[in-house]
């Protein structure tokens, strides 16, 4: 069994399968990565409040990293790199780790569980990144709770932009979306919501070009890409909701995904691949929170457990 990825989703799966003992390797990513690194995008938070079992909260890492140790204690192993590619056209199922042009995989695997989870999409700016967790921000469900009584700024113009700054009016005492265009893509019932909120106001034609703060959020540089002028807009909380992407080239050709490149599944946590799962983000662009991701990772690993169960058989 190998589980590629290792957020909330592939170690759950990690712990149901050690359990049954299938003696899981995860294949859990790299470090030096931001979307690939082990554990996930709760890496990239601080505080999770939202996550049942911790009433006094517990932060990203941590959280992640009592996962790891539980899988770790029934037998899950770890394999600290990336997966560079995967056969999944003829069984045992091949996966490559290191040069992908190596004739013979490094494994093989009876069942593979596919848990690489989807990041956000950023702006790409240094302040960003280093901000990120202390005033930055990809998630209002996880994180709005801190802005209380606050002026929060959100960027972008689709629906998750304005689901983020709609969300975020029950804490924030002013909400500004921070706009490129002059007009929203976001459908019209969002946009319809977000105009008639009193709480939320709108920069038009705005880039940001710079996070302001050495510590947390004190600011954010505001470019109006009309006219070139450049102004401040002094917000403690910067949401950026400009999209997600799913952790999905890997599996291109091999694996059915939708058109934003989604992983299908179908009964449960299955692929078109008999014997490949899928769970987590990976699969999920409705819900993504470490909740419903461990959840599916739990049925993804009792999927597999059935179907390794019903082939030995045969
Ligand atoms: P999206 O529709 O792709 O919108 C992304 C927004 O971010 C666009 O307004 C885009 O500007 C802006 N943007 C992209 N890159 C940027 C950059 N580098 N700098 C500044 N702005 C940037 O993504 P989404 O809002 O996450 O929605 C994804 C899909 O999920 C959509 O199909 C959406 O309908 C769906 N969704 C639905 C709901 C709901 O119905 N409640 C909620 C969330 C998402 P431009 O407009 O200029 O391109």
């Amino acid at each position: 069994m190998v589980i590629v990825g290792s957020g909330p989703a592939g170690l759950t799966a990690a712990i149901y399968t050690a359990r049954a003992n299938l003696h899981p390797l995860v294949i859990e990513g790299e470090p030096s990565s931001d979307s690939d690194q082990p554990g996930g995008q709760l890496m990239l938070t601080t505080e999770v409040e939202n996550y049942p079992g911790f009433e006094d909260g517990i932060m990203g890492p941590e959280l992640m990293a009592r996962f790891r140790g539980q899988a770790a204690r029934f037998g899950a192993g770890y394999l600290t790199a990336k997966a560079s590619r995967v056969d999944f056209s003829a069984r045992p199922f091949g996966i490559w780790v290191g040069d992908p042009e190596t004739p013979e995989p490094t494994y093989r695997a009876r069942s593979v569980i596919v848990a690489t989870g989807a990041r956000s999409l950023m702006l790409g700016l240094p302040s960003e990144a280093r901000l990120l967790g202390h005033g930055v921000s990809t998630c209002a469900t996880c994180d709005g709770f801190f802005f209380r009584g606050q002026h929060i700024a959100v960027v972008g113009g689709g629906d998750s932009a304005m689901e983020e700054a709609i969300f975020l009016t029950k804490f924030g005492e002013r909400v500004t979306v921070i706009h490129r265009r002059k007009e929203l893509r976001a459908s019209k019932i969002m946009q319809d919501r977000a105009f008639r909120n009193p709480r939320i106001d709108f920069m038009w034609d705005a880039q940001v070009s710079d996070v302001l703060g050495e510590r947390s959020v004190e600011g954010v540089r505001i470019k109006n890409v009309a006219t070139a002028e450049e102004s401040t807009l002094p917000v403690t909380g910067l949401f950026v909701a400009i999209g997600h992407a799913p952790n999905t080239d890997l599996f291109r050709g091999q694996l059915d995904m939708d058109e934003n490149g989604y992983l299908v599944t179908h009964g449960g946590a299955r692929t078109n691949v008999e014997g490949v799962f899928a769970c987590g983000d990976v699969q999920d662009h409705v819900y993504r929170q470490a909740v419903t991701a461990a959840g599916s990772g739990c049925m993804a690993a009792i999927d597999a457990e059935r179907w390794l169960d019903a082939t030995s058989d045969s």
